[in-house]
């Protein structure tokens, strides 16, 4: 397997760090409100991913978190007048019946952020230490001058990078939070610097050191979480005992953009997962999610999913006879997805081998994408068609005759075979 990686602008051959395992890590939903498809495209793929290694006999150990304390979990649930605890719960069902209704099943472990505090107080405890984080009347910062490696993610100028929240306390503008001190409701925590709350970076790494250790395989998430996000992340853990890289495979999805614009309430072009399950099925919004690589940004348009459709009923109509495996097919099928992951590529011979009734590499390629490519009717409607067989070959047509009546009744058509 090769895979491209964000930090060194490069494709590599997958080496783990134990051979036959991989530790996995995608940053999870901030369970404040219901996901949307741009969520949907990197859950698949990170799906699809976990599915494709564990098929080739890896253990995958894939890890995601649940940000269930944050500034806009807490600003909706005074909206919605329901506790922080209520609303995350919500939500986090939600983000869950999503995933379930896309087949997005890979993940061996959902790690809420509230129940690891104490994980994270310990690592805000050891920074401290290290002498890479400062205590203000505030809460307590990282300081990123402490970091030689700053920037290296994301390859932007130190002096371009401004972190998003502005504090009059911070050292530098660019130090972000690890603990924010002050009162926030029900999900409040006492710490050794005073009552406060996690930052969103260190959630991450706490969690990730727990279960993984300091070192581990791939982190995926949006594109959008690499600055400062997973800069960030990896300043705190590095910053732990040096340990270098954190993660070697750094995999970022492209963005998704809805008929040519970012997707926003305002434009009124948000479509969260719940809606366009209702228009589109699973299989099809896999398929279309699936289509493109998934580094390249995405266009999601009513075409473009109506074609996907279109594409994977043509598929299913010409996979009916069972031909044998085609060799050449899994081949290929295979060194697409070892190419970092090219589903494009990948699906391109999916309806090779459909044309070429390999019914075997259609299941189980199907179970790996996620996408099922064989009509759901086709096993008990063959078994129907070999009883009818049966009973001409009897010479009882009355009967052969009666289930082709009920067959065609069905909008089924029944094709005989010369006796
Ligand atoms: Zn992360
Ligand atoms: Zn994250």
């Amino acid at each position: 397997m090769h895979l491209y990686s964000t930090l060194t602008k490069t494709t590599e051959p997958l080496t783990t760090l134990h051979p036959d395992r991989v530790y996995l890590f995608v940053c999870g939903p901030t369970v404040y409100d219901y996901s949307h498809i741009g969520h949907a495209r990197t859950y698949v793929v990170f799906d699809v991913l976990a599915k494709f290694l564990r098929s080739t006999g890896k253990e995958v150990f894939y890890l995601q978190n649940i940000t269930d304390v944050d500034d806009k979990i807490i600003n909706r649930a005074k909206e919605e007048g329901i506790s922080q605890s209520e609303l995350a719960r919500k939500f986090e069902r939600e983000y869950l019946r999503d995933m379930q209704a896309l087949g997005i099943n890979a993940v061996s472990y959902y790690a809420r952020a509230t129940t690891h505090i104490p994980e994270i107080i310990d690592q805000i405890g050891r920074l401290l230490d290290r002498g890479v984080a400062y205590v203000t009347e505030a809460g307590v910062y990282f300081n990123v001058d402490t970091f030689e490696r700053n920037g290296e993610l994301s390859g932007q100028e130190r002096a371009k990078r401004v972190s998003r929240v502005t504090d009059e306390s911070k050292h530098n503008p660019n130090d972000f939070a690890l603990w924010k001190l002050g009162e926030y409701g029900e999900y409040t925590w006492d710490s050794p610097w005073g009552r406060g709350r996690p930052g969103w970076h260190i959630e991450d790494t706490a969690i990730s050191e727990k279960y993984f250790g300091q070192q581990y395989d791939i982190h995926g998430g949006g594109l959008d979480l690499i600055f400062p996000h997973h800069e960030a992340e990896i300043a705190q853990m590095e910053s732990l005992e040096g340990k270098h890289p954190m993660v070697r495979y750094w995999m970022h999805t492209g963005f998704l953009t809805v008929n040519g614009e970012k997707m926003s309430k305002s434009l009124g072009n948000f479509i969260t997962i719940r809606d366009a399950t209702k228009t589109w099925k699973p299989d099809v919004l896999r398929y279309f999610l699936l289509l493109s690589h998934y580094r390249s940004p995405l266009q999601a348009t009513d075409e473009g999913l109506a074609n996907a459709a279109k594409r994977l009923e043509h598929i299913r109509a010409i996979a009916q006879e069972d031909m044998g495996p085609d060799i050449f097919g899994r081949k290929a099928f295979t060194e697409a997805m070892e190419n970092d992951l090219n589903t494009p590529m990948a699906l391109a011979t999916i309806q090779r081998l459909a044309a070429n009734g390999d019914i075997g590499a259609l299941k189980e390629y199907g179970k790996i994408l996620g996408i099922n490519f064989l009509r759901e009717t086709s096993a008990p409607l063959s078994v129907l068609q070999e009883i009818r067989e049966e009973l001409r070959a009897r010479k009882q047509f009355e009967v052969a005759d009666l289930i082709r009546e009920k067959m065609v009744e069905a909008g089924i058509t029944v094709k005989d075979r010369a006796l």
